[in-house]
């Protein structure tokens, strides 16, 4: 499986025929294969506050389930706080990791990175709407990627983010998820450019509604980003190689974050995949919040194994 997925980054653009499990029943010189799952659990890292009681929850679960990789999306933002001792913060985010993990970026368009980037900032859209137009202090945590930038800006943003990063000590990523997940053909384009190969900005806003309302800008925006999207949604090309860039592929975030989801309906999430034959569920939850969430997923995965089991299905943990 390892061995597999470095395959994967290498070739992104043939993801789907290289690295689907294998979905069959059929047999191949008399070996019978059986249904496969992958599970990626993904961590959006806000970049707003660094707290003893979330990094202790997810080493714990580390020391719990250290068989489970995780994709790890970071926003820098961390970094550019005058209160934060760099080498603290550092130190302390990766004291969340295990080597079989990845490193890719998630971006709020925080006031200070964007500054930093030498962006002009933008206020507007928030997808929550928050007055985002602050004098002192930072703000931005909500202003929507897609519908407050340009794609040039957002070009510069993500090259920026990631050289950040990179100048940290952290691998270069080519792994994204969107804050708020406002991904929609600028931000796409944006990424490609950047050499960013799989992004999981995609949600069924559905998944959303348990905490915010019908009507709020979230549910509204998500919805218009990502018409279609469904909680069985599998990984497409979104976009296509060309002569310079590689294919970017989306993974939907089809099973949301475990803010948004008890245990009881991740594991009803992961029961329709394996019901409907569907071998990708990408899920997760955010560090600021690890502490109080991050014990659905601890509580569903001997029930996801235990559903697995019972179907035949093989069940598999990936990062990439
Ligand atoms: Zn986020």
């Amino acid at each position: 499986m390892i061995f597999q997925h470095i395959k994967c980054i290498a070739l992104a653009a043939a993801w789907i025929l290289a690295c689907r499990p294998t979905l069959a029943t059929s047999a191949e010189n008399g070996d019978i294969k059986s249904a496969q799952i992958t599970v990626f659990v993904t961590v959006d890292w806000e970049g707003a506050w660094l707290e003893n009681d979330n990094i202790a929850a997810m080493q714990s679960f580390r020391k719990k389930f250290p068989h489970i990789p995780m994709l790890q999306l970071l926003n820098p933002a961390y970094l550019l706080k005058q209160e934060v001792n760099k080498d603290v913060a550092i130190a302390q985010i990766k004291s969340t990791f295990l080597p079989e993990d990845t490193q890719g970026l998630h971006v709020h368009a925080w006031k200070s990175l964007v500054q930093y980037c030498q962006v002009p900032y933008q206020s507007s859209y928030s997808y929550s709407g928050e007055n985002e137009a602050c004098e002192t202090g930072d703000c931005g945590y909500t202003v929507s990627l897609e519908y407050a930038y340009s794609e040039a800006d957002l070009t510069k943003l993500l090259a920026c983010s990631r050289d950040l990063l990179v100048q940290q000590g952290f691998a270069k990523p080519v792994h994204f998820r969107a804050g708020g997940w406002q991904m929609g053909p600028r931000l796409a384009n944006a990424l490609q450019t950047n050499g960013f190969v799989w992004d999981s900005s995609r949600i069924d806003a559905n998944l959303l509604t348990t905490r915010w309302h019908a009507e709020s800008g979230i549910i509204k925006m998500t919805s218009a980003l990502h018409q279609g999207s469904t909680p069985l949604e599998q990984p497409f090309e979104l976009k296509t190689a060309d002569a310079q860039h590689a294919a970017l592929i989306e993974f939907p975030n089809n099973a949301a974050l475990a803010d948004y989801t008890n245990t009881k309906q991740i594991v009803e999430l992961f029961k329709q995949l394996i019901l409907n034959k569907k071998e990708i569920m990408v899920l997760g939850f955010h560090q600021e919040t690890a502490d109080m969430y991050l014990p659905h997923l601890e509580k569903a995965i001997p029930l996801m194994n235990e559903i697995a089991q019972e179907a035949n299905v093989q069940l598999n943990w990936a990062s990439h």
